[in-house]
């Protein structure tokens, strides 16, 4: 900018016309004046402001949104955390329950050689063990505990029911060889005391299982025989096998003859011959 001999009208750089302090351009040639030129720089430097400022507002608008991405992604891990701990702890209950109720089955299915119980005490410690695993604990003693007793509680079972079988059979076996030797000897007309004995043991093991009375079938053919014609009382001592010396205990058994020798009646007190 050029100004003639202070304070006078400014003059055009270009053309050196004078023009009207505060104009934008010369009037003549149309260059810019200083007074233009200055405006112009401010406006440019105005305008870098601007951008400079849009700058910074978009670099704390970004490093706000990051911030915001990174609180929520703290606010997810948390609750994800707190999920997890949550689930745990469910984990944690469910396996503590089924290593509790598996012990109490195994030993129950011990007890009561009852093997539904034994298998349920399996599968119970089965699902405690799974849980343990998965929520990476080790196996509690007391579900090994529990294995072990329902595994024991199903051998003790199928030991039971094999036996039971095979007293089943051992007792068919023997009420086919009684009723073979019966078929000729409980037809005589005098009867001797074995085969009152076979008679009474057939009876009993015939009656097993549809009487109420818990007769049992072990006895002494140790007593005496009377016969009075078509009657005879024959008197037993309960057997020291007996394992159960209730009082129903078979200590007489009245016996009459139609075709062939039967048992008519049996037990403690009945009424037999007349003059027994
Ligand atoms: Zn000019």
């Amino acid at each position: 900018m050029k100004d003639n001999g202070g304070g006078g009208q400014p003059q055009c750089e270009s053309c050196n016309a004078p023009y009207v302090s505060g104009s934008v351009v010369c009037s003549y040639c149309g260059a810019l004046t200083a007074f233009g030129a200055g405006l112009q720089q401010r406006a440019a430097l105005r305008a870098e402001d601007a951008l400079e400022h849009k700058a910074e507002q978009q670099r704390e608008q970004e490093r706000q949104e990051a911030e915001e991405r990174e609180r929520a992604r703290q606010e997810a891990a948390e609750f994800a955390r707190r999920q997890e701990a949550m689930r745990r702890e469910r984990q944690g209950e469910e396996e503590e329950r089924s290593a509790r109720h598996a012990l109490r089955f195994s030993i129950a299915g011990l007890f009561c050689a009852c093997f539904p119980l034994s298998i349920v005490a399996l599968v119970q410690a089965k699902r405690a063990a799974r849980l343990a695993a998965e929520a990476g604990m080790p196996t509690r003693t007391r579900v090994a505990v529990a294995t072990t007793l329902g595994w024991l509680g199903l051998a003790l079972n199928v030991c039971i029911l094999g036996a039971g079988a095979v007293v089943h059979h051992q007792e068919n076996q023997r009420q086919e060889e009684l009723a073979a030797k019966l078929s000729t000897g409980a037809a005589q007309e005098k009867l001797d005391r074995q085969t009152a004995c076979e008679l009474l043991e057939l009876h009993l093991l015939k009656r097993r299982g549809d009487d109420t009375r818990p007769f049992h079938h072990n006895f002494n053919c140790d007593g005496s025989l009377q016969q009075d014609g078509k009657l005879a009382l024959l008197r037993v001592s309960r057997s020291a096998s007996d394992p159960i010396p209730h009082k129903q205990a078979v200590s007489y058994a009245c016996l009459e003859r139609d075709s062939a020798w039967w048992v008519r009646a049996v037990g403690d007190d009945i009424k037999c011959l007349q003059t027994p």
